[in-house]
């Protein structure tokens, strides 16, 4: 557990951001501190990028920590808020952005690479989830990490898909199981974004494929889907709860 530490104000509003080393996680990390909130950057290996924008954060005066925990590990996540609430004083908001995609047609898939996306995708989601019922203060936020590919049933995104599923279904029910603590729970389901997860494997062609198919034809950026989250734990969605949010372009 690696951890910078930050001197926020008790006023200051924290969200943790799983997989927030690179992608869209480290955007919505930036963004979110850009919003005033001091951010609990988590991340599993990559440890210098997750440092360097804590770095360049404080550098901008803004608050953050960088915190190593493997999502699909409960005591791991457990350590993530603890280290959080020591550091950082509270927890108000969690965006569960950390994920994983090898796309691979179903009979080819190996077990290892199944369970991989099953403990990532789906354990992971359910396990910072649970810590959260604890932890949140109410009123807080949390939003999940669902994708737009599910609407679009490609060949090869069999398992990927089936996390996701589980990921709205998780935000459906505990949208509901939350009653009372004023929690919000929705989801954001992007479409393709320039990232690593989304290049990696694909062919120039076929990128650029991916980018002609939405009507605003471009790939997103992560600024984009930083965007949205922003507005779902920002005080202009305090209405929005159990909805999954398709951040696409116009895809699906
Ligand atoms: P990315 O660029 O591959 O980044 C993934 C991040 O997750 C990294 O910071 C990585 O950190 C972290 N991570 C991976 N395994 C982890 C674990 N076990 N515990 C904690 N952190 C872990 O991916 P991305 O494109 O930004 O995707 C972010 C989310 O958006 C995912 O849930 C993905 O399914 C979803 N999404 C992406 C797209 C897209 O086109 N990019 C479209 C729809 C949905 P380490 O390197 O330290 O492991």
């Amino acid at each position: 557990m690696t951890q910078t530490q930050a001197t926020p104000a008790q006023s200051t509003r924290v969200a943790i951001v799983t997989g927030a080393s690179r992608g869209i996680g480290a955007s919505v990390a930036q963004r979110l501190a850009q919003d005033g909130f001091a951010v609990a950057i988590n991340y599993a290996s990559s440890a210098a990028e997750a440092n360097a924008l804590v770095d360049e954060l404080k550098a901008q005066g803004l608050s953050a920590i960088a915190v190593k925990a493997d999502v699909a590990k409960p005591d791991e996540v457990r350590a993530l808020f603890e280290t959080t609430e020591a550091q950082l004083g509270r927890v108000d908001v969690l965006v569960n952005n950390a994920g994983v995609l090898k796309t691979t047609p179903l009979a080819d898939t190996s077990d290892a690479l199944y369970d991989q996306t099953f403990d990532i995708n789906v354990r992971g989601t359910f396990n910072t989830l649970r810590e959260a019922a604890k932890r949140l203060n109410d009123g807080g936020r949390i939003v999940n990490f669902s994708s737009s590919a599910l609407a679009m049933n490609l060949p090869g995104y069999a398992i990927y898909n089936a996390t996701k599923a589980a990921v709205e279904s998780f935000t459906h029910v505990f949208a509901k199981e939350l009653r009372g603590r004023q929690i919000t729970v929705n989801a954001v389901a992007p479409g393709p974004v320039a990232t690593e997860l989304f290049t990696n494997g694909k062919t120039a062609e076929q990128i650029a494929n991916f980018a002609k198919m939405p009507p605003l034809e471009r790939l997103g950026q992560p600024e984009d889907i930083a965007g949205v989250v922003s507005f779902l734990v920002g005080p202009d969605a305090g209405w929005v709860n159990g909805q999954i949010l398709r951040a696409n372009g116009g895809l699906a």
